[in-house]
């Protein structure tokens, strides 16, 4: 059996671990990062780049730049207006009303660009581990419904991953915190990322983690506080140049990329540069941008938000019944924790110094890992009692929402319910599953619908149909059916309103192992061209250096074959040709050194 791999799938970055001899270790990417920005480019003759590369791209084709895709994963295209306005690119909508990226005319799911940035994470693993890799564990926020989570899992088998387990991030968080510390206390995970805050409440042990409260606002993060500078930045552009920029996409795209390289400086320092040259121009005459953000500026004009996570943070200690003094370690995860107003608040709230001993870039990979070698056997087992963070429900009449399962109840959990018809002799009995707080049912997320079909004809209210409802450990949702008479169960797939079906899964697997082999050919070439020019350079060193002493014929063939050479190596596209090439070219250095050792 390979190794299992750990992954933190992020919004913003992506990190990958394994566990080597039972300590986790982190992957480094071929550009030697242990960080993955979650970025997809693409060129226009259709070639991708993933990571820092394609991050590079963004200034350039902010079109064909895709960012935050996990904004919407498992997302309803009429839910999607506020997600669609933090990104440049174009957001479509696909056939099932969900959510679909498009780039030159082509639509892409999000589950396809996530599954870029997942190949790219599990080659990096192949290329450290020397093995292929198939199996992964894969953390998704507390707070992601089970179309977000069945939409991750689409996405890892299209990446050519079998998603063995789905863990929610901090409780990943803390398995870190169990596997390094093993004693009883209780903890807070505060995860201040890129587009996502969330804090959970654990209470751990040697081989238990237990959530007993989670909370978070899935639309603040880092990029909100770039956001602000940003604001910041025109405003006092317009008051000195009386121009106002914000309409203009490229500038607003520099603007926020000098916004965040402030942010990021102002962690360390208490006040940094920003310069941006020929910003914008007009008749006038081109305009710069030059400006001093202090610390104490950038913390006035981010404050509310930082305040927004602490009033999160009273908010969970109140549902699980906590004090601040009663939590014993406060791990800080997510870029954004790093900025010192928010460990100063953080520190103050809980009265607690902060744990910084884990990397919080890394702790929720590490914790994936951990998982990853929990269920390899490598590591001793943990229970993991983490709680559902909707409600689970159907649809009753007057369009109204029942609960089934209620909200932060642990799971795995399953309840049953008892259908029967409504009129004589009805066939076929509707259930609509929804997830979701809210008391009418179209306030919530609806999961799907099905239908129990062969009910034995009767008069209504006869058949008793036993439906079962669970939440798996993944925080997946499954149901099965039972006709108390007859005793035949059936497990019903639910008619999925959103997510991939299993040929489109297939289809788009295909297409992903094409393109994986398409890149290794790529590589392939372009190696074998290196190799070729290197060939050429060589040769023509051999010659320049010792025309002196060789005879006009000599040298006349070997320039002739090197132009031929050059000419050959522009045109030749594939494998065949330019291994030709190679040995057309080494006879020639080979005639020419026989001829040196002779003259
Ligand atoms: P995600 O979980 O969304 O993928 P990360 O945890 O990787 O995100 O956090 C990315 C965010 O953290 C970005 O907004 C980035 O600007 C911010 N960040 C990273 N390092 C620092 C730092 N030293 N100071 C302030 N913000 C930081
Ligand atoms: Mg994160």
């Amino acid at each position: 059996m390979g190794k299992i791999i750990g992954i933190d799938l992020g919004t913003t970055n992506s990190v990958c671990a394994y566990m080597d001899r039972a300590e986790p270790r982190v992957i480094i990417n071929e550009e030697g990062g242990r960080v993955t920005p979650s970025v997809v480019g693409f060129s226009r003759n259709g070639e991708r780049f993933v990571g820092d590369v394609a991050k590079r791209q963004m200034l350039i084709n902010p079109l064909a730049t895709i960012h935050s895709i996990k904004r919407f994963m498992g997302k309803k295209y009429r839910d999607s207006r506020r997600e669609q306005q933090a990104v440049n690119y174009l957001i479509a909508e696909t056939a099932s009303g969900d959510c679909g990226v498009e780039i030159e005319g082509r639509v892409y799911t999000p589950q396809e660009i996530s599954a870029m940035v997942l190949q790219k994470l599990r080659r990096s693993a192949e290329d450290h581990l020397g093995e292929s890799v198939t199996e992964a564990v894969i953390t998704v926020p507390a707070y992601f419904t089970d179309s977000q989570r069945q939409a991750t899992r689409d996405a890892a088998t299209i990446a050519g991953l079998d998603c063995l387990r789905i863990i929610n991030e901090p409780t990943a968080a803390a398995l870190a915190y169990v596997h390094e510390r093993k004693r009883r206390s209780t903890i807070a995970v505060y995860d201040f990322g890129g587009g996502t805050f969330d804090i959970s409440l654990l209470e751990v042990d040697r081989d238990v983690a237990e959530v007993l409260a989670t909370r978070g606002n899935n639309a603040l993060g880092g990029a909100d506080l770039d956001r602000r500078i940003v604001e910041w930045l025109v405003q006092r552009f317009q008051e000195e140049n009386d121009l106002d920029v914000s309409n203009d996409a490229i500038v607003m795209q520099r603007l926020r990329d000098a916004a965040e390289r402030a942010k990021l400086e102002l962690s360390t320092a208490t006040t940094t540069e920003i310069h941006l040259p020929f910003l914008v121009a007009d008749s006038s005459g081109p305009r710069h941008l030059q400006t001093a953000l202090t610390r104490a500026t950038f913390e006035r004009l981010t404050e509310s938000h930082f305040q927004e996570t602490v009033n999160e943070c009273k908010q969970a200690m109140k549902d699980a019944g906590l004090r601040p003094g009663d939590l014993d370690e406060i791990i800080m995860v997510g870029g954004s924790s790093r900025i010192p107003r928010v460990q100063e608040l953080v520190q103050g709230l809980f009265r607690r110094n902060l744990n910084k001993g884990f990397n919080p870039d890394e702790v929720v990979a590490v914790g994936a890992a951990i998982n990853a070698g929990i269920l390899e056997g490598e590591v001793k087992a943990v229970t993991l009692l983490d709680v559902t963070n909707f409600s689970l429900g159907i649809e009753v009449q007057g369009r109204r929402f029942a609960k089934l399962i209620e909200k932060n109840t642990t799971i795995p959990t399953q309840k049953t319910q008892l259908v029967s018809t409504v009129i004589d002799n009805q066939k076929t009995v509707k259930v609509h599953v929804l997830q979701g707080e809210r008391p009418m049912a179209k306030d919530n997320v609806s999961l799907g619908e099905f239908e129990l079909t062969n009910i034995q004809p009767s008069s209504r209210g006869a058949p008793r149909i036993q439906v079962q409802f669970s939440i798996d450990t993944n925080g997946i949702v499954n149901v099965t059916a039972e006709d108390l008479r007859t005793g035949i169960t059936e497990k019903i797939t639910i008619e999925a309103p959103t997510g991939l079906s299993k040929v489109e899964i297939d289809r788009m697997k295909e297409e992903a192992d094409a393109a994986e082999a398409k890149t290794d050919l790529d590589k392939a070439l372009k190696g074998l061209r290196d190799q070729v020019e290197r060939k050429l350079v060589a040769l023509e060193e051999l010659l320049r250096e010792n025309k002196p002493r060789l005879h006009k014929k000599d040298i006349f063939e070997v320039e002739q074959a090197l132009k031929r050479g050059r000419m050959a190596l522009i045109k030749s596209q594939d494998r065949k040709k330019l291994n030709e090439l190679l040995t057309y070219i080494s006879r020639y250095h080979t005639h020419l050194e026989h001829r040196l050792s002779n003259s």
